[in-house]
């Protein structure tokens, strides 16, 4: 689970790895025959027994260095990702966060991504706690910013990230109401389709805690089986 690639000063929230960092990532996940993707291509894959291999990278947030310095590194790797945007933002910058200001992919940028093989996914429409919301609000997070981003990049969206990790069991049966076919939690009570569980990654992640998260997430993943 990444959010932002960019170079900084300050990052109160931790949500920033410099591009040099990144790049290193990138390199340590091929050298041990690790492969990037977006998450539909990882969950059609285990589907079919052929996830070995295969790591899913998530963005959340949708910012614009996502496109102009994320993509461009994963595209020299040959690998993919999901992009989780805040529909109702895109264009405008990170109003819902107290740290430092950080401007959001345009709809352009988030069409020329798409065309790029970046799967787009839906991170709601104003970046809200999702379970402070009343149900008409919850549900037109869920339905239009998928609504949205469906017309925006002229294809299907079937992945949801919940805003802040935030999660109970009346938004996961909400998001699987609302017609996505998995979503993205970072630490669910519950593991499930729709409360999958991600592993933080953070400038500070060099070789030795890149190896303790992928074995810590394969036995969490597995744990479950
Ligand atoms: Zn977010």
């Amino acid at each position: 689970m990444y959010h932002s690639v960019d170079h900084f000063d300050e990052d109160p929230h931790l949500v920033t790895v410099s591009p040099a960092r990144f790049e290193r990532q990138l390199a340590w996940l091929r050298a041990r025959d690790l492969r990037g993707v977006g998450m539909r291509e990882l969950l059609d894959a285990h589907a079919a027994g052929r996830g070995r291999g295969l790591v899913g990278l998530t963005f959340d947030d949708g910012y614009a260095d996502f496109a102009t310095r994320a993509v461009p590194a994963l595209l020299r790797y040959g690998f993919g990702a999901t992009v989780f945007v805040v529909s109702g933002r895109i264009g405008t910058y990170n109003a819902w966060d107290d740290g430092p200001r950080k401007p959001l992919m345009t709809a352009d940028q988030i069409r020329t991504v798409a065309g790029a093989g970046i799967e787009v996914a839906s991170h709601g429409r104003h970046h809200v706690s999702l379970p402070r919301t009343d149900d008409t609000e919850l549900r037109e997070e869920l339905e239009e910013s998928r609504a949205a981003l469906e017309e925006l990049v002229d294809g299907q969206i079937t992945g949801f990230a919940y805003p802040y990790g935030h999660a109970t069991s009346r938004e996961i049966d909400a998001v699987r109401a609302a017609g996505y076919d998995y979503a993205c939690d970072i630490t669910p009570e519950a593991p499930s389709r729709h409360a999958l569980p991600r592993t933080y990654v953070g400038d500070r992640d060099g070789p030795l805690r890149m190896r303790a998260k992928v074995v810590r997430h394969e036995l969490r993943r597995r744990s479950r089986v």
